[in-house]
């Protein structure tokens, strides 16, 4: 069956998954969604039975049909390679009834790796089978770890250029330095005086401008976007929910069947959104548990139905990639509870954008009772940190404590202590040292992370990763600062 994508915002712009791939984002705002979601053609036993390349192509070529089974096998070799640091490239930790999903064993060392590895080539094999010339510039606004995962993803491929802002100020030294010190000859990294809302919105303002679009298409670009908006992030990111639970009926933690519980850390709502799109495909799920860190638009979404945007005030955490009042995805969400309804989502959208809040209709609300919405204060997600490294001796990072002490409230509140349950652990500590050792013991608050790292490597037994090593000397090559107001210049003098 071959499976087309339209705008959230309109049904009749109906695109192929390469072309959607390539656009990024719907020219009326819209984000593209499968018509239709396919039902896994193969049991969970058999996935167990796979490694993570083979059981990526499974999940994928239900979705991605215009693509062939060379296309798709070559994209998966050449993403899901030795730049991971564990050859099963996911890898569950399990204590207890809880496993945490390590989803940061790529070349960044954040969850955003599983799918920025295999975006730039699912973007060039799509332009190449559309027939596009034009080289390929990639916008991308980034809370921390997009920017780094998607520079790292583009870096010299052909055919692409790339250019990331990222708010100044609001992203950890680690997730600054590893973005400064990117190397490649098609790469721009450039700091906003503002946040990061700010930057995504004007990156969003520079895809709907169409002079802008076709003076870069006189010269011989086109834009395309690397953000979690891009159907070609979303699917590879459904694969990794059906290995962690084909991993623990391998390991013979349940049964085939048995439904689990997906506790997920988060901002843009794409991670989220590919464990409901496995659950839709038939991946045995019980609750989608939303964890937020103090930037709780999305637990109040849950609660009560009203997305508000507008009467709070954005806070910087110790979670910055969490640290969202815009949830993109979320609009994929609610194009698919209101029953694929394009007019609502679009009306919804209109009121969101226009006096930042709106109200789903009780009909939508019902559709969500899959999900938890729950939300961690920062002193909450520090005692998690140290809870865990205290009973357990794993040490996680800031957003997948968000999780755990989500995760946490949720039993408390449910009493349900049975369902097996999986939180996706997104980033590596070493990634947000500072804060995680900080969290475990006061007396670092005030230690260099650069010895920091050395400590963590001594608490926790893992080993520094090679991510970690490579910036402790990497020379700076980008210190543009800009006003968000002056994002268009920047990436005109790409062009
Ligand atoms: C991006 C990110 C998140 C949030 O994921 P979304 O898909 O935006 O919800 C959580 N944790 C880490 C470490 C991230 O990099």
């Amino acid at each position: 069956m071959e499976i087309m994508f339209n705008s959230t915002r309109d049904r009749s712009i109906r695109l192929t998954a390469s072309q959607a791939i390539l656009k990024g984002l719907s020219d009326d705002g819209g984000l593209f969604v499968p018509e239709s979601l396919p039902h896994f053609d193969r049991s969970m036993e058999e996935f167990a039975k796979m490694d993570y390349r083979e059981l990526a192509y499974e999940i994928m070529k239900l979705i991605f049909t215009d693509f062939t089974e060379e296309e798709l096998k070559s994209c998966i070799a050449l993403a899901y390679d030795e730049k991971f640091d564990d050859d099963r490239k996911a890898v569950l930790h399990t204590i207890g009834n809880t496993s945490y999903l390590e989803l940061f064993h790529g070349p960044t060392i954040a969850f955003k790796d599983m799918a920025l590895s295999i975006l730039p080539h699912l973007m060039v094999t799509s332009a190449r089978k559309n027939g596009v010339k034009n080289k390929i510039i990639i916008l991308t606004a980034t809370s921390g770890d997009t920017g780094k995962a998607a520079l790292a993803g583009f870096s010299d491929v052909e055919g692409t250029g790339i250019a990331v802002f990222y708010p100044k100020g609001g992203v950890s030294k680690v997730q600054e330095l590893q973005m400064v010190t990117q190397k490649g000859s098609n790469v721009k990294v450039i700091g906003i005086e503002g946040n990061f809302d700010q930057a995504q919105t004007g990156v969003k303002e520079i895809f709907s401008d169409k002079e802008f679009e076709s003076k870069a298409r006189e010269r011989g670009c086109q834009f395309s976007s690397a953000n979690s908006i891009n159907i070609g992030r979303l699917v590879p990111q459904i694969v990794y929910y059906v290995y962690a639970y084909a991993t623990l009926l391998s390991k013979g933690e349940i049964k085939d069947g048995e439904k689990i519980n997906i506790v997920v850390p988060t901002g843009n709502f794409g991670n989220i959104l590919a464990a409901y799109y496995a659950k839709q495909m038939g991946l045995p799920v019980a609750k989608l548990i939303c964890a937020s860190n103090e930037n709780k638009v999305l637990y109040d979404f849950f609660g009560n139905g009203v997305y508000d945007k507008a009467h709070r005030q954005f806070k910087l955490t110790s979670s910055p990639s969490m640290d969202i009042l815009i949830s993109s995805n979320l609009e994929r969400l609610i194009y698919h509870i209101a029953g694929n309804d394009d007019k609502k989502t679009a009306e919804l959208m209109k009121k969101l954008r226009e006096e930042g809040v709106y109200e789903i209709t009780d009909d939508m609300r019902a559709n969500l009772k899959d999900f938890f919405g729950g939300f961690a204060s920062e002193e909450e997600t520090f005692a998690e940190i140290r809870t865990v490294y205290e009973k357990s001796d794993y040490i996680t990072d800031t957003h997948t404590a968000v999780a755990g002490a989500v995760y946490r409230k949720y039993v408390e509140k449910t009493g349900d202590t049975d369902t097996k349950t999986v939180i996706a652990s997104t980033a590596s500590p070493y990634k947000f040292v500072k804060s995680v050792m900080a969290a475990i013991d006061k007396k670092y608050e005030s230690t260099d992370d650069f010895e920091l790292f050395d400590e963590l490597e001594k608490l926790s037994g893992v080993k520094i990763p090679k991510a970690i090593a490579e910036i402790r000397d990497a020379k700076v090559l980008h210190d543009i600062v800009c006003k968000p107001e002056d994002m268009k210049k920047e990436v005109e003098s790409m062009l």
